[in-house]
């Protein structure tokens, strides 16, 4: 049983079930997604060759409303991986409380090798197979790993085109010329800084006396490296796909990203005399205050568990620890901030820009980063006092208030018919 993150999702989530003293009965319907439609996706690529690419689109539950999740593209998707990760958006949404489900989607792709055409092609064919799914008052997609707003604007475009009208509210994290939301391409990032210093207020440390290792330079690795160097946080180690780099007196995360921007290139070719090379393994290792793993799931397994040296886990990525090492690091009173609360300001913003969307309304991007700070800090603190309440690690708060509401809800719903 592993590293399957479904069986992770299912055991994180049954704990709470039990413990919130329910029947199996109560929460069964809970262990199966609603839908799950898999498509194979054609497309001719620029040198004439047909290629035939593997798409998931997986509604886990539609209980408290739409489904909501992103759309990952990467060699890595697989049936079982966005299943996980729409069950994890169910728990994520009810945890914040938005009135949404949990879905995501996935293409099995390595779009560093697609051209920009080829991926224009990719998407529009998916979003038209996905099409009976999808809808502003269905299953709201958004970017994930490897997609951005450049993508949405493209499923946008395409849902509208078989519409015969404009339909913005079909999926958020869109380019702001087309109804995106201000703030919203930070807002992963934003809310993980939120968490942090809510986080460290509580245990009386400052953020400015902090070491941090953040693995993942994508959109929530960087804005949250960025935002947090910022606040003076002292960030000693960085890594992306390429591997990563080290300082002990705290790597220049504005010159790194100035780096990566302009050069389009990896980290590990980032040269600096004060940063030495690192691998993302070591980089999970290193004996720092916080870790903040913002990459892909199953990164701490019981593989590495014992070696991890970190004082405090932020999961800025989905799934990032597997239910077995998550386990150990209780055992061991490791403060673990779960990702269904550390990386939800992205769909909180994203419910944000559906909501504008429905309702022809702009809000700007002053109101909605106060907005994400209170529904996040909100959910923080109510993480926090049921931990102390219960004497459970703050996942299994977070869990029992998430699956509570699902449950509650889905009794007043009732089965049909
Ligand atoms: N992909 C992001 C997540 O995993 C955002 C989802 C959304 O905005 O719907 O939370």
């Amino acid at each position: 049983m592993t590293d399957n993150p479904y069986n992770s999702m299912l055991h994180q989530f049954e704990r709470a079930a039990k413990l919130l003293g329910y029947n199996e009965s109560d929460y069964k319907t809970l262990k199966y997604p609603e839908r799950e439609l898999k498509v194979s996706v054609p497309v001719k690529m620029d040198d004439g060759r047909i290629e035939v690419f593997t798409g998931y689109r997986i509604q886990h539950s539609t209980t408290r409303g739409p489904c909501k999740g992103g759309i990952r593209y990467h060699p890595d998707v697989s049936g079982n991986e966005v299943k996980a990760l729409a069950a994890w958006m169910t728990w994520k949404c009810s945890l914040v409380n938005l009135p949404y489900g949990g879905a995501k989607g996935g293409i099995r792709c390595d779009p560093t090798k697609l051209s920009e055409r080829e991926l224009k092609k990719l998407t529009r064919r998916y979003t038209a197979a996905i099409l009976p799914l999808i809808g502003p008052e269905k299953d709201i997609p958004a970017p994930d790993i490897n997609t951005n707003a450049e993508v949405m604007g493209w499923v946008m475009d395409t849902y509208s085109m078989f519409q015969g009208y404009t339909v913005p509210g079909v999926v958020t994290g869109k380019p702001l010329q087309i109804g995106g939301a201000a703030g919203r391409l930070e807002a992963t990032g934003r809310g993980v800084q939120f968490v942090v210093e809510r986080f460290l207020k509580k245990i009386g440390r400052d953020l400015k006396d902090v070491t941090v290792a953040i693995q993942g330079f994508g959109n929530v690795g960087s804005v949250t490296a960025n935002l947090l160097y910022n606040c003076g946080a002292k960030i000693v180690a960085v890594s992306d796909i390429s591997g990563g780099k080290f300082c002990s007196s705290g790597l220049d995360i504005s010159d790194i990203l100035k780096y990566t921007e302009e050069s389009k290139d990896n980290i590990k070719n980032y040269r600096n005399p004060d940063a030495v090379d690192i691998s993302n393994a070591e980089l999970l290792e290193l004996d720092v205050d916080l870790l903040i793993p913002a990459a892909q799931e199953s990164q701490i397994t019981k593989e590495n568990v014992n070696r991890i040296k970190a004082k405090y886990i932020v999961e800025a990525a989905n799934g990032p620890i597997t239910f077995e090492a998550d386990k150990i690091l209780e055992e061991r009173n490791v403060p673990v901030i779960p990702d269904i609360l550390a990386n939800s300001g992205g769909v909180i913003v994203s419910y944000f820009e559906w909501v504008q969307n429905i309702q022809f309304l702009l809000w700007d991007e002053e109101y909605t980063n106060d907005m994400l700070e209170k529904i996040i800090t909100r959910s923080f603190e109510e993480i926090w006092r049921l931990s102390e309440e219960k004497g459970v690690s703050f996942r299994v708060a977070a869990y029992m208030i998430a699956v509570s509401r699902v449950v509650e809800a889905k009794k007043i719903r009732g089965i049909f018919p």
